[in-house]
């Protein structure tokens, strides 16, 4: 069965929670404060494998879960990271944030993709000892990890799209010029699924050519087979548009060149402006009057235009030429990119605490443990991030009000900073 659009809910780990420790020694009184830190929930990690064709995979199982980190104990132990979970997908898979349709990632040429990141783990309690509390009795706790859904498209990856009515020859040309076998045969929608073909022009030079499903007039609200196979020629540099010349089906090439226009446009602006290079095929059962009267129209709208039998191998290395010489001067294959942005931690609106001990301040609890929890210190960005949100809520002009002056020592949650205005 050929799938490509699924559907999943992927939860990355918890962070362990940070332990409440304290040393102890034989004849040593009190020992301080030695709780270890909670481990790093696991990320779910996409990565792709060349030899996955289809997203069959995905139907069966819905529900990806990383592991959750484990706790710290004393002796400044830490818990164990949880183990990241790798889900494999085809090389061609573009991955969005269901919720917002956002695209995450196409994962064409990447190597791997964190769709949903582990928790941090809690610190212990040796992290909270500051010249007022030597003996701090709690700890935090991990945080989640990042839960979404996840919509996984598959794309094929092909420089050049077959389209155009049923049974105009799509398939048998793609037989013809390519070593790939799609079924032929003289009704409608025999090809239920995409097929590609490599085709080579001659020493060093090759495409892939996409057959897909006919679309028919009508198809972005449901008819035939829809719209849904559309997607596969969306990376395509280059389309070409078989007509059948012949009208043996007692229809008129013209109509039908633009019906598919039509429904090319409904689907997506940018497809239907892709160069085009179009074929009037099955020219060995048309009449010439019939061929020079489509050519003369498509020659008027100052596209390439190709007369070829698919079937009798006539005007098809012509084509080919034509293709691959456009090709050279196109683009390469479109990749998209992401514009989906992390929605922010949410913090909660439970206020810190503040004590003051001459000039060392103490903040902790509430919002102010969250966002510590979930800044990475080491990264800039991460930190203007948090120092913006401490101002926007108001946590410096609380100081001020208590009285804190420039140079204090102010330990947010166990780190440590010098007071600036
Ligand atoms: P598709 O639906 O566009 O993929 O069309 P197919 O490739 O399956 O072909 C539909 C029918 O048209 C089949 O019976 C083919 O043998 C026939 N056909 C394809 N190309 C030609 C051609 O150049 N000349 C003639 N006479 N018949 C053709
Ligand atoms: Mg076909």
């Amino acid at each position: 069965m050929f799938v490509d659009k699924a559907t999943i809910e992927i939860k990355a780990g918890k962070g362990g929670n940070g332990a409440v420790a304290f040393h102890r020694e034989k004849y040593v009184a009190s020992g301080g404060p030695d709780g270890g830190d909670g481990g790093r929930g696991g990320d779910v990690v996409l990565v792709p494998d060349p030899n996955m064709s289809t997203l069959m995979d995905f139907r069966y199982k819905r529900k990806y879960a990383a592991q959750n980190g484990a706790d710290g104990t004393g002796k400044r132990c830490s818990g164990r990271d949880g183990e990241d979970l790798i889900i494999k997908v085809p090389v061609g898979t573009v991955v969005r944030d269901k919720a917002t349709g956002a695209v995450m990632a196409d994962m064409t040429g990447l190597d791997r993709f964190v769709a949903a990141k582990g928790g941090k783990g809690g610190w212990g309690n040796s992290h909270f000892a500051t010249p007022t509390r030597q003996a701090p009795r709690f700890a935090k706790a991990g945080l989640p990890g990042v839960e979404r859904e996840i919509t996984l498209e598959l794309k094929l990856l092909a420089d050049v799209g077959l389209v155009g009515f049923p049974n105009v020859g799509k398939s048998t040309l793609l037989s013809v010029v390519s070593a790939a076998r799609p079924k032929i045969a003289n009704y409608h929608f025999t090809t239920l699924f995409p097929n590609l073909g490599v085709v080579y022009v001659d020493e060093g030079r090759s495409f892939v050519m996409a057959d897909i499903p006919g679309i028919i007039e009508g198809a972005s609200e449901g008819a035939g087979l829809g719209h849904d196979f559309l997607r596969h020629i969306d990376r395509c540099r280059l389309l070409v548009h078989v007509v059948d010349v012949s009208g043996c089906e007692g229809r008129d090439p013209i109509e039908d060149f633009k019906a598919i226009n039509a429904e090319l446009k409904e689907y997506s602006e940018a497809l239907a402006s892709r160069p085009m290079i179009v074929a009037g095929n099955k020219c060995d059962v048309a009449s010439e009057e019939d061929i020079e009267r489509f050519e003369a129209y498509i020659k008027e709208l100052g596209l390439p235009f190709f007369r070829i039998s698919a079937a009798a191998h006539q005007g098809v290395r012509e084509l080919v030429n034509a293709v691959s010489d456009s090709l050279s001067t196109l683009p390469p294959i479109t990749v998209f990119e992401p514009d989906f942005v992390e929605p922010e931690v949410d913090l909660g609106s439970d206020e810190p605490n503040i004590e003051q001990d001459g000039n060392y301040w103490t903040i902790d609890g509430g919002w102010v443990d969250t966002l510590v929890q979930s800044t990475n210190f080491g990264d800039y960005e991460s930190r203007m991030h948090f120092d913006r949100i401490m101002r926007t809520r108001g946590l410096f002009d609380k100081l001020e009000e208590l009285g804190v002056n420039e140079g204090d020592t102010v330990n947010v949650c166990g780190l440590e900073f010098e007071y600036k205005r």
